[in-house]
């Protein structure tokens, strides 16, 4: 579902140059959730911001759901977005905007009726347990309660791909533990394919199937998570 090959990505140029990714190669295959693990500074953000682009790789191939978006011109590229949802550890919420309008912005952006967005936005609420929330303003929502409210606008467009930049770093142990636990229902209700990127050992051992370890740019293990963990 998700194929990197040989991803590069160097920020500025000359003496200053500082090469985050170093040969990228990492293939998520669908209904599968997958989970990149480092230290800070090791390049994790850089690459699941290469996944849809919002950070463009100096070199080198990235596939999701068949298309090679390396390829695509900008009107594509934004269509090929909506098979990529994403979430943040700050969340990234309106606070002008209720949860409801929150979760129906992008389909208003894709000009879609008041009544279809309506009927994708409500089961959105229920599935992430918000129905009663619909009305609430960001500020008045816990961090989780946001956090689900980012789950559900990620949602909206249907996505394929559901990827997690430090999604539970935020948040303390038991709402992370909920939020797993959430991500790991859409990935099973909605047959949607997760990439995550974490510092934390814990949220791979929960919820990831397969594990890749990045130190300085380079991806120097990718294994099934159960061998990850069991000493050899
Ligand atoms: P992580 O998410 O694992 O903390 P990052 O992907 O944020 O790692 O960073 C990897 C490397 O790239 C670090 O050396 C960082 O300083 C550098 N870097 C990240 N973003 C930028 C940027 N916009 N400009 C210059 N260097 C950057
Ligand atoms: P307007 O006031 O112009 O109808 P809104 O953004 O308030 O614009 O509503 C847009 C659509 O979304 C309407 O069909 C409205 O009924 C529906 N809607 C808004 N908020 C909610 C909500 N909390 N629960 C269900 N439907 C809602």
């Amino acid at each position: 579902m998700i194929t990197l090959e040989n991803i590069v990505k160097t920020y500025g140029s000359g003496e200053r140059a500082v090469t985050a990714l170093d040969g990228i190669d990492l293939h998520v295959a669908a209904g599968t959730i997958s989970g990149v693990i480092g230290l800070s500074g090791a390049g994790k953000s850089t690459l699941i911001r290469c996944v849809n682009l919002l950070e463009r790789p100096t070199s080198g191939r990235v596939e999701v759901d068949g298309v090679e978006l390396t390829r695509l011109d900008t009107a594509g590229l934004r269509a090929a977005r909506h098979q990529i949802g994403m979430i943040f550890q700050h969340f990234n919420l309106l606070d002008s905007r209720t949860v409801y309008a929150n979760v129906a912005l992008p389909l208003e952006l894709m000009k879609m009726s008041k009544a279809e967005i309506r009927e994708r936005v409500l089961p959105l609420l229920e599935l992430t347990g918000l129905a009663s929330m619909a009305e609430r303003h960001p500020a008045q929502l816990s961090g989780g309660q946001k956090q689900r409210v980012a789950i559900a606008r990620a949602l909206a467009s249907r996505p394929k791909v559901l990827l997690c930049d430090e999604a539970t770093s935020a948040l303390d142990p038991h709402t992370t533990t909920s939020i797993l636990a959430l991500l790991r229902e859409i990935n099973q209700k909605l047959g949607l394919t997760i990439l995550l990127i974490t510092h934390e050992m814990e949220v791979v051992k929960t919820i990831c199937d397969q594990v890749s370890l990045i130190e300085g740019g380079k991806l120097v293990e990718t294994a099934e998570v159960g061998r990850f963990f069991t000493a050899p």
